[in-house]
Formats: C-alpha cells, structure tokens, sequence
C-alpha cells in the first residue's frame, strides 16, 4: 500500500460521449436523465473522472449497471478512444506524458508492456479456439518476444500458478469451465509483469464457490507482486473483498471515494448508502 508514495497512474477529467451532444447538453449546467440527453440521444458515459492509483493498491469501482464502469476500463486499456481528458502512467516517460495523445504505436506499446486487462466476458479476452498456453504466448509476442521455448517456460509457469494443471495447458479455452477462462485470462494478463492491472467483473456470472476461489487467486498475486489494481464490479462484496480505496459510480460520475472501510462504515451518498444497505 502506497498511500505514501507517487501515484503509478494518474486519470484527470476523463470523458467519454457516445453523439455529437447539442445545444440542450453541451453547456455546464446540462440537464440529463441519467447519463442520457433527451433531446440529441447522446450518452455521456463517463464525465470528468479523475483519480489516482498508487503503487501496489487494489483500487475498487463500483456502481450499477451503466454508470460507466466499462467505458472507463475499456478507455484506459485503448479499446475505445477518450472524447476528451488526461492519463499519465509513472512508468512510461517518467509520467509526463499524456497517455490518450501518444501515437496509435506508442498506446500499442504501453498495452503489451505496461498494463493487462481481464474482461468480464472471457470471449473478448481470449481466442477460445487456440490453446491456452498459445493465448499467453501471443502477448508477449505482442511485446517483442521470440524465443519459443522461454515463452512455453514463462506460460507453463504462470499458468500454474492460477492453478491450471500443466497436462491442460495445451486445451483451449473453450473446453474449460467458466472459472478456468478467467484464470487463464489473468495469467495471460500477467505475462509481460505489468505493473497494473485491469480488471473489468472477472467474477460476475461466476457461482459463488468459483467467484471466491478467483477473488483469493486475485488478492493473493497482488500481495505476492505488488501490483497495481483497478477492480471493477457492480458488487460492493466483491469489492469490500480486495480493495484498498473505492471509488462509486453513478450515471457516468464519481459521486464518492475514499477508503473502503469508510465508504462502507459510513457512506455519504445517497446512492451509496443504498448500496451498502442493500449487502447488509
Ligand atoms: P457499466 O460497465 O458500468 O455497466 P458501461 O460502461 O458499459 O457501464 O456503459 C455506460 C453507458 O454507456 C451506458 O449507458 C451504455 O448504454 C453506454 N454505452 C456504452 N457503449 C456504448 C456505445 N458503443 N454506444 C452508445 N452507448 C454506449
Ligand atoms: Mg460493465
């Protein structure tokens, strides 16, 4: 926990829009239902989200379904391009550069080295028909490696440690049960040592017992390698579980953040006060 420490990724008013936005919407004092204009159609799905993430922390997002926690993700790992806003990540160019404005090459670079994703739909995070093992290969190609057999070395390696028996290591994903795509995600996530991490509902849809194994898969490699983690869920245990600091979404904004044993022990927002409430 590095409450200490400089921040390792830095988010300043961050937006992502979905329509050109109108007259009704683009001024500050913009009336909408939610996170919609209903005059011009246009989806304000995130809006001027900022935040830091420390080295080493577990920092929790949550919010309902459609308050822009994906888009968040899914900006930061540049699936989707930012309508507007800033990122600066301490370990690319000492943190001076704003991430959304670097070449579509550089952003190509700063996914493979310095960041792994795990999505909540293991289809988008994984080719189901190559082996395991292939899926863990074809990011660290992504990043520059070639040797073959230092990759089978490394992929075995990470695939054991999210508990996926060598003699499965050449199956492919789609054989495997839901619990086992995660892990093989995570591994696959992990196969450059980035020092952060997304991680956008790995557990959602999962049962109980297999949510719990993942979660405590999870909290176990971010102790053991001190990474950086960014936890989505649209479920408060979950986060409760792992996170360091919380931050809650609501509509496209953040409406609260701070420590998770504050927001849980005494949550300001209303919406937040639902929220814990409704786990209790
Ligand atoms: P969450 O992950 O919190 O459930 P999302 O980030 O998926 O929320 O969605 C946030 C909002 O953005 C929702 O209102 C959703 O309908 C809208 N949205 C997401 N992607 C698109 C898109 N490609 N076009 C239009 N609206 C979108
Ligand atoms: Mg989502």
């Amino acid at each position: 926990m590095g409450e200490f420490s400089a921040p390792i990724l830095r988010v300043n008013k961050l937006n992502k829009q979905f329509g050109a936005g109108c007259s009704h919407c683009s001024g500050k004092h913009r009336q909408l239902d939610k996170n919609y204009c209903p005059v011009c159609a246009t989806v304000y799905s995130c809006q001027d989200i900022s935040f830091d993430l420390y080295p080493g922390e577990v920092l929790g997002i949550v919010g309902e379904s459609g308050s822009g926690k994906s888009t968040l993700m899914r900006c930061l790992y540049f699936d989707q391009e930012v309508t507007e806003g800033e990122a600066y990540l301490t370990p690319y160019k000492d943190g001076s550069s704003n991430l959304f404005q670097e070449s579509s090459q550089q952003k190509r670079f700063i996914r493979n080295h310095l960041m792994g994703k795990v999505y909540q739909n293991p289809v988008m995070g994984l080719r189901m028909d190559f082996s395991s093992i292939g899926n863990i290969a074809e990011k660290m190609i992504a990043a520059g490696s070639r040797n073959v057999a230092a990759m089978e070395l490394r992929g075995s390696e990470l695939l054991e440690r999210v508990h996926i028996p060598v003699y499965r290591m050449k199956e492919a994903p789609k054989n495997f049960s839901g619990g086992m795509q995660q892990r093989v995600q995570i591994a696959k996530a992990m196969s450059n040592n980035p020092p952060i991490l997304l991680l956008d509902e790995v557990t959602t849809g999962l049962d109980l017992s297999v949510q719990a194994n993942v979660l405590d898969l999870i909290k176990h490699l971010q102790r053991e390698l001190n990474i950086s983690i960014l936890l989505v869920s649209h479920d408060l245990g979950v986060i409760r579980m792992l996170a360091d600091r919380t931050m809650v979404m609501l509509d496209g904004q953040v409406v609260e953040q701070g420590l998770t044993d504050q927001i849980l022990e005494d949550p300001q927002h209303a919406y937040t006060q639902q929220l814990v409430h409704s786990m209790l």
